[in-house]
C-alpha cells in the first residue's frame, strides 16, 4: 500500500515538472511558483504577468505535455551551491523561486534539483525515472484558479492550475465519475433546489435559515431523539445560548477554544458575555445545582442546544461549516463502576441510530492523549485509566476500532465515528468522550453509598451531531429522497383533471388530519408534468387520483423510487400503510422496503 502511495506521489510530482516545462514552452517569460503533488492530482502556480492564459489554453499545455511524456526525458538530480542557485534561477528571471531557494539555505546547505530535458526546477524528489513512465489516459489538467504567493494576501496573485491525476486512466475516470455525483447530490445545490435551507448576507455568513421543508428534517430527527431518549433514562432540558466568560475559565476551554468563541460582550459591569461554543458547562450547572446521590446515578440530561463557533470566512462550507449550530448533545453523570454499561448504551443507541439509517460502514477511531503535546491535562495515571476502561469496552463489545495518538478531547479519551462521504473522504459524523477531568474543575460530587463525596465521571455524547452537519450528510447520502417519516412533503396528490378536485380535497383533509404532511397539484401543469415535478422533488410517495379511483374510493400508488409500477389500493388501506411507515420510521427511500400493505 504505502509503495503504491509512493509511486502515485511521483507519478504526480513528476507530472508537475511536466506542466511547468510545457507551459514554459508555450510562455518562456512565465515565473513559476511552487507545484507540489495534492490528493486528486497535482497543481502549479504561474505568475503570467499581464497576459493570463484562459481555460480554453489548458488543451494546447496537455498536448505539450504529452509531447515531452512521449520523449522519456530522464529525471536527473543536481546539487548546487546557494550561490551557483541563485544566480542560475535570477538569470532564468525566476524571481519567485530565487526568493525561496535563499530561504531554504540560509542555514548555508546546498540544494537540490531536478532536471529533465530542458526543465530545470528547485526540488527535493522523487520522480519517476523518466517522462515515458506516465501511464497514458492517468491525468487531467482541471482547471484554473487564482492564488496568491505564498498563500499571503500581501504577496502577488499567482495563477493556479489544478490537474486531476490518479493510478492509470481507470481510477481517474472512476474519481470522475463519483465527483460528478458528489457534485449532483452537493448539500448545498440540493439544498437550494429542494428548498431545505437557505444563507442570507443580511443576516450573516455561516448561519443558516432552515426553511419550512429542511425544518421538517430537523423536527423529525428531534423528535426521533428525543424518543429514543426517553426510553433510554435520558432527561430533557433546556439552557441559554450565552454565558458568563466564568464558566469557561472554570472548565479550562478559554485557553484552548477562545480562537473558536465569537469575542465577548460586555454587559454588566466587569461581567463578560459568550455565545456559547458548547453545551457541557450549562449541563454541569443543573448537576451541581444541589448534593446528589449515589442512587441518582447514573443521571442523564440531554438537549437539542444551539452552539456557536467563530469559523474563519474562508473556512465555511454549506452547511459543514457554520457559525451556529444545533446540537444532539447529553451528558451522563455516573460512578466508576457504571462507565462501562452506560457507555456500552450509548454504544448501542449510535449502532441503532447509524444502522436504522443505513451508514453503512462506519469505522470507529479511538482517540488517545498524546503526554508529549502539551495539548492535555496533564495527569497521566488518569489517562492511562480512562482510555485502558474505553478500550476494554470496544474490545468486550466486539466493535472495531483503530487508535489515535493526540486526538482525544483536552479532559478525556474520545470514540470518534468516521464515516465515509461520497467521495471517499472520512468525516467524523460524531463523538463520545469520557470525562475524568470537569467534575473536579466544577466541583461535582455526588455521596456515594458510605456517604463521603466522590466524582462522578461524565460522558459526553452527541449521536445524531448537529442538525447542520448531520443533514448535510444525509442529503448527500440520501441524494436528497428521504424516506417517508422524514419527508417535507409525504404525499403528493397528482389529480388526472378538475373533476376529481373534490376527492383530492377530501383524501388531504384526510391525511392533514391524521398529521401527514399532502400536497395537492391543483396546477394547470399536464399529468405528465405534475408526476415529474413530484419526482424531481423527491417525494416519496405520489397518489394519483382518476374518475376510476374516486368512483371506488381507491388512489394509484406511485413511489418516487418504483418508476412506473403503480398500485391501486383502498383509500383506508393506504392510510394504514402510511401509519406503519410513519410509526415504524420505515427507510421506505430504499428499493429494499417494500410498501407494507396487505396482500
Ligand atoms: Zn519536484
Ligand atoms: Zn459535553
Amino acid at each position: 500500500m504505502k509503495q503504491q502511495k509512493d509511486h502515485l506521489y511521483k507519478l504526480r510530482h513528476s507530472l508537475a515538472h511536466i506542466m511547468a516545462q510545457a507551459v514554459l514552452q508555450i510562455r518562456p517569460d512565465v515565473k513559476l511558483g511552487f507545484g507540489p503533488p495534492i490528493d486528486t492530482g497535482f497543481y502549479y502556480d504561474f505568475d503570467f504577468g499581464d497576459n493570463p492564459i484562459q481555460d480554453s489554453d489548458l488543451k494546447q499545455i496537455e498536448k505539450r505535455m504529452q509531447k515531452i511524456i512521449k520523449q522519456k526525458q530522464e529525471f536527473s538530480c543536481s546539487v548546487k551551491s546557494l550561490e551557483t542557485a541563485v544566480e542560475g534561477l535570477l538569470d532564468a528571471n525566476q524571481t519567485y523561486k530565487a526568493d525561496y531557494a535563499k530561504e531554504l539555505a540560509s542555514s548555508g546547505e546546498e540544494l537540490s534539483f531536478y532536471v529533465n530535458g530542458s526543465f530545470i526546477d528547485l526540488c527535493e524528489g522523487p520522480h519517476l525515472e523518466n517522462t515515458g513512465e506516465v501511464p497514458k489516459g492517468c491525468f487531467s489538467l482541471d482547471k484554473i484558479a487564482g492564488s496568491y504567493w505564498r498563500g499571503s494576501e500581501k504577496n502577488p496573485m499567482l495563477t493556479r492550475i489544478y490537474a486531476l491525476c490518479f493510478e492509470d486512466a481507470e481510477a481517474l475516470k472512476e474519481f470522475k465519475k463519483m465527483r460528478e455525483l458528489a457534485r449532483q447530490r452537493d448539500h448545498r445545490k440540493l439544498g437550494t433546489e429542494l428548498e431545505l435551507f437557505m444563507f442570507s448576507d443580511e443576516v450573516g455568513v455561516g448561519l443558516p435559515l432552515w426553511l419550512p421543508k429542511g425544518n421538517v428534517i430537523r423536527e423529525e430527527l428531534e423528535k426521533w431523539a428525543k424518543e429514543e431518549e426517553f426510553k433510554a433514562g435520558y432527561k430533557s432540558v433546556s439552557t441559554p445560548s450565552i454565558t458568563k466568560g466564568k464558566l469557561y475559565e472554570l472548565s479550562g476551554h478559554l485557553p484552548y477554544y477562545k480562537d473558536g468563541m465569537f469575542p465577548p460582550m460586555q454587559i454588566d459591569e466587569g461581567d463578560e458575555y459568550y455565545l456559547r461554543p458548547m453545551i457541557c458547562p450549562h449541563h454541569h450547572a443543573i448537576y451541581g445545582n444541589r448534593p446528589r446521590s449515589y442512587r441518582e446515578l447514573p443521571y442523564r440530561i440531554s438537549e437539542y442546544g444551539d452552539t456557536f463557533r467563530f469559523e474563519k470566512h474562508g473556512s465555511l462550507a454549506g452547511l459543514l461549516r457554520v457559525r451556529s449550530m444545533c446540537m444532539n448533545d447529553a451528558h451522563i453523570y455516573c460512578t466508576r463502576e457504571q462507565v462501562a454499561e452506560e457507555f456500552r448504551a450509548v454504544l448501542k443507541m449510535y449502532n441503532y441510530y447509524y444502522n436504522k439509517l443505513r451508514f453503512g460502514d462506519f469505522r470507529v477511531r479511538l482517540s488517545l492523549h498524546d503526554a508529549d503535546s502539551g495539548k492535555f491535562v496533564d495527569q497521566e495515571e488518569e489517562w492511562l485509566q480512562s482510555e485502558a476502561m474505553v478500550r476494554k469496552i470496544l474490545v468486550d463489545e466486539g466493535v472495531e476500532f483503530e487508535e489515535e495518538a493526540g486526538e482525544a478531547a483536552f479532559y478525556g479519551p474520545k470514540i470518534d465515528i468516521q464515516v465515509k462521504n461520497l467521495l471517499g473522504r472520512e468525516e467524523t459524523v460524531s463523538t463520545c468522550q469520557l470525562d475524568f477531568i470537569m467534575a473536579e474543575r466544577f466541583n461535582l460530587k455526588y455521596t456515594n453509598s458510605e456517604g463521603n463525596e466522590e466524582q462522578p465521571y461524565i460522558l459526553h455524547r452527541a449521536p445524531l451531531s448537529t442538525h447542520e452537519r448531520f443533514i448535510s450528510f444525509l442529503i448527500e447520502k440520501y441524494g436528497g429522497a428521504f424516506p417517508t417519516w422524514m419527508s417535507p412533503v409525504q404525499v403528493q396528490l397528482v389529480p388526472v383533471g378538475d373533476h376529481v378536485l373534490k376527492y383530492c380535497e377530501e383524501i388531504e383533509e384526510l391525511l392533514r388530519e391524521n398529521l401527514f404532511r399532502v400536497e395537492v397539484d391543483n396546477s394547470s401543469d399536464s399529468f405528465g408534468k405534475k408526476v415529474r415535478k413530484a419526482i424531481t422533488s423527491k417525494v416519496p410517495n405520489i397518489w394519483i387520483i382518476g374518475g376510476d379511483e374516486q368512483e371506488n374510493r381507491t388512489v394509484a400508488w406511485r413511489r418516487y423510487c418504483g418508476g412506473k409500477e403503480q398500485q391501486v389500493v383502498s383509500l383506508d388501506d393506504g392510510l394504514k400503510a402510511l401509519n406503519i411507515m410513519r410509526s415504524e420510521r420505515l427507510m421506505d427511500n430504499f428499493d429494499d422496503v417494500a410498501l407494507p400493505l396487505e396482500k
